[in-house]
This record gives C-alpha cells, sequence and structure tokens, in this order.
C-alpha cells in the first residue's frame, strides 16, 4: 500500500452523522474517506426523520446531545446559507391540552433559561390562537420557541457530502488503509462495534409515522406545532416541510425491526389522524399525498454514545437517537476535537477558508445531479414528495 493510499480517518456510515462528520473534517484538513453499506447515501435512519433543526428544549441538560445541538445551532444557519440550502425558522408552538401537560411548561421554559438555549416566550391564550387561528379551542396553554427551524432532511447531509467530494473526499467501499476509524453506523451501530470488539450500548430500534397533506394545507398552521414533551418522546407534531407540505408525525413505538422504513401501520395512522382532529382540524380537509416511516437508533441511555478507543484507533459515535439532524455539525466538531486530541491525529492537508455553493438539478425521475456527474436517489420521502407530489388514495385510512 502506497502512503498516498493511507487515509487520516474511515467514517463507516454515509447517514446525517456520517456525512457531516466527512464535510467538517475535509473542511479541517484531514483526508477522509466514507464508507456505506447501501447503494444510497442517506437511506436509513437519516431518511426517516422530521426534518427539523431543534434548539435542544427537551435535550437533558449537562448532555452531549445538548451540547452538541447548541453547538450545531451556532454553525449551521452559516453553512446553510453558503450552502444555498432550503430552510424555514418558521418558529414552534408547545401547545398544553391538559392541566397535566400545562403543569410541565414552566419546567421546559425553566430548562431553556438556563441551559440558554434561543429564546423561548409564554403566549396567553388569546395570543396563541392570534398565532395559530385553526387550532382547536382546546388548549390550556402555549409557549412559543422562534429558533425551531425546518430543512430539507435530504439535501443537508447529501450536498455536505458532495462538497466534501469536491474537496478530495473518496466516497466507496474498497481496500484501503487509515489511521483511525469512526463508527457513525446508525442503526447497525452495536453490530460494527463488535468488529472492533466492543459491546457497550445496545440499538433499541424505535419507529415513528408520519401522514404527509398536499400543499393547499400549508396556511393552516404558521410554526410547528408541538406537544409537551414526556421523558421518552418530543410527541406528535403538525408542522410544514421546507416545500410546504403539512405533516402529522412522528410516532414512537420499540421494535426489534432494524429496516429503515418498516410498513404503514393502519391502527397508527388512525391515530395520527386523530391527533390531526384534535389539533388542527381543518388540515383534515385537505388531502394526504403520501405516509411513512422512519427508525431511529435508539439505545438503552439517553445521551448520544461517542466514546475514543485510543487502543483500537476506534471512535464510536452512536445512539444518535433523534437529533442527529439537529445536532450534526456540533457532533461532527465534538469528533474533530477528539480526532485532534484523544488519537494525537493532526491533519495532513491544509484546512479550506470557504464554504462554497455545490450545484445540483433535481431530475424528473426522482434523482438529483451533482457535479462531474454524479446522480443520486432521492431517498427521504420529505424531499421527494416535496418536488414530486407523489398521490395517494385516503380511501387507504
Ligand atoms: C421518526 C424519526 C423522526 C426524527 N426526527 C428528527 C428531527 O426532526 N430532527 C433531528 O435532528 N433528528 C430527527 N431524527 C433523528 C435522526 O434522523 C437521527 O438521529 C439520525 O438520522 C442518525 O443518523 P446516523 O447517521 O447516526 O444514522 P443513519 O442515518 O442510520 O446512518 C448510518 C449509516 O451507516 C450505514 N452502515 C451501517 N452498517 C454499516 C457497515 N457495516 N458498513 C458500512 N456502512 C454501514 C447505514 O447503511 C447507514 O447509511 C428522527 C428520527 C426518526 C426515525
Amino acid at each position: 500500500m502506497t502512503t498516498d493510499q493511507i487515509y487520516d480517518v474511515v467514517i463507516i456510515g454515509g447517514g446525517v452523522v456520517g456525512c457531516a462528520t466527512l464535510f467538517h473534517l475535509i473542511n479541517n484538513g484531514y483526508n477522509c474517506i466514507m464508507l456505506e453499506k447501501n447503494k444510497d447515501l442517506v437511506a436509513e435512519a437519516s431518511a426517516g426523520n422530521s426534518g427539523m433543526l431543534h434548539t435542544g428544549f427537551d435535550a437533558p441538560l449537562g448532555s452531549l446531545e445538548l451540547h452538541c445541538i447548541q453547538q450545531c445551532q451556532l454553525h449551521i444557519f452559516d453553512i446553510l446559507n453558503k450552502l444555498d440550502l432550503p430552510y424555514n425558522r418558521i418558529g414552534a408552538t408547545m401547545v398544553a391540552w391538559d392541566s397535566a401537560q400545562m403543569s410541565k411548561l414552566p419546567k421546559i421554559m425553566q430548562h431553556s433559561r438556563i441551559s440558554n438555549l434561543s429564546e423561548i416566550n409564554q403566549l396567553s391564550l388569546s395570543e396563541l390562537y392570534q398565532r395559530e387561528p385553526n387550532l382547536s379551542r382546546n388548549a390550556t396553554g402555549a409557549i412559543h420557541i422562534p429558533g425551531e427551524t425546518i430543512v430539507d432532511p435530504w439535501l443537508t447531509p447529501m450536498v455536505m457530502a458532495e462538497h466534501a467530494r469536491i474537496r478530495g473526499a473518496k466516497i466507496y467501499t474498497r481496500n484501503i488503509g487509515s489511521k483511525i476509524v469512526i463508527n457513525c453506523s446508525g442503526l447497525y451501530g452495536d453490530i460494527v462495534e463488535k468488529i472492533a470488539g466492543y459491546s457497550s450500548f445496545k440499538i433499541k430500534p424505535r419507529k415513528g409515522q408520519y401522514l404527509i397533506f398536499n400543499k393547499t394545507a400549508k396556511d393552516v398552521i404558521s410554526s410547528s406545532i408541538l406537544p409537551v414533551p414526556t421523558e421518552i418522546t418530543k410527541g406528535v407534531i403538525v408542522f410544514k416541510s421546507v416545500y410546504d407540505n403539512v405533516i402529522i408525525g412522528p410516532t414512537a413505538e420499540e421494535t426489534e425491526d432494524r429496516h429503515p422504513s418498516p410498513t404503514i401501520d393502519s391502527v397508527i395512522t388512525k391515530r395520527l389522524w386523530n391527533h390531526g382532529k384534535k389539533t388542527v382540524p381543518s388540515l383534515l380537509k385537505h388531502d394526504i399525498v403520501h405516509m411513512y416511516t422512519g427508525v431511529r437508533p435508539a439505545t438503552e441511555n439517553k445521551d448520544y454514545q461517542i466514546i475514543a478507543r485510543p487502543d483500537r484507533n476506534w471512535l464510536t459515535v452512536g445512539g444518535i437517537r433523534s437529533t442527529g439532524l439537529s445536532g450534526c455539525i456540533g457532533i461532527a466538531n465534538h469528533i474533530l476535537s477528539q480526532v485532534k486530541d484523544k488519537f494525537g491525529i493532526e491533519p495532513s492537508k491544509s484546512s479550506w477558508e470557504t464554504i462554497q455553493k455545490v450545484n445540483f438539478k433535481f431530475t424528473k425521475n426522482g434523482t438529483v445531479m451533482f457535479p462531474y456527474g454524479i446522480e443520486h436517489l432521492i431517498t427521504h420521502p420529505l424531499t421527494f414528495t416535496g418536488v414530486t407530489r407523489q398521490m395517494i388514495s385516503q380511501s387507504n385510512l
């Protein structure tokens, strides 16, 4: 093997975490290769999310998750602007529907203030209905989180990966050598860990299901309508994609199956429909154009599992459960500092000073063309539906 076949870093897994890590490390001068087992990048947990950049309102205080989300918030908007990627700082309105939920709102406000998150404001009921006139009149209280943002959940990591490729990163599988391996393999994180002889966590897949409505519904909400979160989940959200589809979801069900898009469950579909009826009744006058599912790479731990193993030149990046998009650049930055500090590896090239726009074009057959004739299948249903509008019959309900 010649020296130019020795990379600084191998990244296993091309989901949002692997793509953001590749983007950040190559920009900092590391010679990287990313290995993905699938034909397409961003086709597993990262292809089944809501596309929301959360501000961290329910991430535990002092957690690595909260730290990475805050770091991501500091840098991601500059990156999205420079890459000319769509996003909408639409804000979110967390609505309490009974006294038990109402009693949790002060704690959420206090948590956000202590952790120095973006602005968060209590709303009176009249302020709530002024902002969201189509909401059901059964609300008991609400808070507004202006920083909650929606992005294109497929284009964001894909353009980061293509930006890295333009700067010399390799994205494929072949015989290679590297100084360290970074395990970003999502739903297979614990299985890939065993290659290096570790078993410090177990993936406990958690399914989520969604209904996507026609763009005719775009004016029924003006912010993302959040429920009051529980210990287990953020709950079912009514939100709008960057392409103006209104979506209800995701649910949260434990599953044994690691398949990234499990079958649609009609009982859950009904539950989502009822959530819409209870929350924004007028939404249901509009057609459902698509439904999808996703699976979160949860573990028995609430926090991310980012563990440096210098004795094996192995960096574990696992259990990026439900905020991998929101924290992606913060995670990548944490990885960068671990590569330097825990493994003592310096970049083999100089850092890039700037981020440049990557040109891409949607095609009629559900793909996107990137520079050098590279074509990617759109694997995320929010992006796919937003740009192609696939109709399904409401009679499936
Ligand atoms: C229903 C739902 C809603 C969500 N909503 C949000 C949201 O709104 N905002 C947010 O921030 N987050 C959200 N998330 C969480 C977010 O999607 C995840 O945190 C994120 O996708 C995890 O990314 P990852 O790169 O770790 O995993 P993945 O996307 O699963 O990527 C891992 C990759 O590793 C590859 N791989 C596995 N094994 C190997 C191997 N042996 N060799 C090579 N490659 C391998 C896989 O093929 C895969 O491509 C949601 C998740 C779900 C399911």
